[in-house]
């Protein structure tokens, strides 16, 4: 069946996580016929497992709980964070498309509820959106839930074509224009335009040594939480298409390397120390800014320190959840899991400070002295530096306890090619390249060096998947 609006055009869109389900979507309603191609098993990529939450200003579920907020506030915020870095009409762009994407993903089905915003990043009225629907068993959270109404949404659009298991190995560019793709089976299918929306490459080794070496730091302790088809194929191809390069580095989670748990939250009952026994940020910060922080301690690791009666309260059940995203997953700091690596050796043990920080190489002194007033400000009930709220409990009964963290989890990659704000790629000398689109974490140039905000990622993804596919159809002129 051909849509009333055919305009003819036929697009490709690489990859069908949110971006790309996004692009496929929009693309199909403003009249093009799509071809939505998957590397992985099933739709979804690392949407498809993330929390779901999406960060946006100037929203009615923000007016629901009586929050002033606006779109210049937001791209203030993008400035500030970033320090100047970003460019301030993609931020405009991203700002007020989030706010549209609220209302567009609640036509799909997704619901919102205003008790639920949260402060996601490092603003002081919540703007982190939490959705609620259904998971299509697509994954655990969140993501799955809008993962799962864009395939609603595109599964009833006879225009889109969705194939799984269909790796794009090369753009075929012709007279400077990109005309369509090589499939890795050799196959070629043409398009009049190309939407990039292969994700992120915190599976690709090659492309992590080439564009990210501090992610691999800590050796065989760091791993992805994205789909192993996140390898950077489109940052590759972009760039083979001479894209411009934007953006560096990535989020990583500090993790004790029990196992393969996505744990992105510290319970307040234990303090951080570094080598030389120091405390040095609040423990329970937000994951945006806590992998710097513990990058910049010496050897970039630091050590969780707790006492025996601590472990005698820990409960053995319960993720630590502070902002109530619904994800059940195994947590690193429940009794039974700390008391396995106990006997296994993992975590460090000492019948008194001092024999811990024999066994650790902490400073001893520090240590000493770090938890000395670290018992006094929980008799007093405040912590008299880094003002921690939460559950303080004293470090005083032995034997004492150390955890080494390393950040080396692999979250977000914000390497990617330069996109303007039509979702235009551009080469090197700041032109669009004829035919090539690109949107979500295969798009650089949309974080600097701090995660502005838990959120930003979807919505982006969703933001510039839709413009993508719009300046791709040409229904939208570029600014
Ligand atoms: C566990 C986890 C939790 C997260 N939580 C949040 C959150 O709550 N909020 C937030 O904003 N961000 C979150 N993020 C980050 C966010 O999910 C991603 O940045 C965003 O979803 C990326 O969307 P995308 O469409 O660009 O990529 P993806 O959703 O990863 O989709 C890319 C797709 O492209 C496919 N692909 C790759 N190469 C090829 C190829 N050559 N040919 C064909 N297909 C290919 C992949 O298989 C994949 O399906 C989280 C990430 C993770 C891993």
């Amino acid at each position: 069946m051909r849509s009333p609006a055919d305009t003819g055009r036929r697009v490709i869109v690489v990859g069908a996580g949110g971006a790309g389900l996004a692009a496929g979507l929009e693309a199909a309603r403003a009249g093009a016929r799509v071809l939505l191609l998957e590397a992985g098993d099933q739709v979804g990529g690392a949407t498809a497992r993330a929390g779901g939450v999406v960060y946006a200003a100037d929203t009615p579920v923000q007016k629901a709980r009586g929050i002033e907020d606006s779109v210049d506030r937001l791209v203030n915020y993008y400035a500030t964070v970033s320090r100047h870095e970003l460019e301030p009409r993609l931020m405009r762009r991203s700002a007020e498309g989030t706010r549209e994407v609220i209302g567009w993903l609640e036509e799909l089905g997704i619901s919102w509820e205003p008790e639920r915003l949260y402060v996601a990043g490092l603003e002081f009225d919540p703007r982190g959106h939490l959705p609620s629907g259904d998971t299509r068993g697509l994954g655990p959270a969140g993501g799955a839930m809008i993962v799962a109404a864009l395939l609603t949404a595109v599964e009833e659009r006879p225009e889109v074509e969705i194939r799984t298991r269909t790796r794009v190995a090369d753009l075929l560019v012709e007279d400077g224009r990109v005309a369509g793709v090589r499939l890795a089976d050799g196959t070629e299918e043409r398009a009049d335009a190309v939407v990039l929306a292969s994700g992120g490459f915190g599976a690709g080794a090659e492309m992590l040594a080439a564009h990210w070496p501090e992610a691999t730091r800590h050796g065989d302790w760091h791993w992805y939480l994205g789909p192993d088809t996140n390898v950077g194929d489109g940052l590759r191809m972009g760039l083979a298409a001479g894209a411009e390069l934007r953006g560096y580095g990535g989020t990583l989670l500090e993790t004790p390397n029990f196992g393969r748990l996505n744990d992105a939250f510290t319970p307040p009952w234990l303090i951080y120390v570094n080598q030389r026994g120091h405390r040095f940020v609040d423990e329970t910060d937000t994951y945006c800014v806590m992998p710097h922080v513990i990058a910049r301690q010496p050897g970039g690791v630091c050590w969780a320190v707790f006492d025996d009666a601590a472990l005698r309260k820990v409960a053995d059940g319960g993720h630590v959840d502070p902002y109530g995203l619904g994800v059940d997953l195994e947590s690193n700091w429940t009794g039974a899991m700390l008391r396995r690596q106990i006997d296994a050796g993992v975590v460090r043990t000492g019948a008194t400070l001092a024999e811990l920080a024999e066994g650790t190489g902490i400073a001893a002194d520090g240590l000493a002295a770090t938890v000395e007033l670290w018992n006094a400000d929980v008799a007093a009930g405040r912590d008299s530096v880094f003002d921690k709220s939460g559950e303080l409990v004293a470090v005083e009964s032995g034997p004492f306890y150390a955890v080494e963290l390393r950040p080396a989890i692999i979250g977000i990659t914000f390497g990617g090619l330069r996109i303007d704000d039509a979702a235009r790629v551009l080469d090197t000398a700041g032109r669009p390249i004829p035919g090539l689109h690109a949107a979500g974490e295969v798009a650089g140039g949309l974080d600097a060096d701090v995660y502005a905000g838990g959120g930003t990622s979807i919505g982006n993804a969703l933001v510039f998947g839709r413009v993508a596919a719009r300046t791709a159809v040409g229904v939208a002129a570029p600014a």
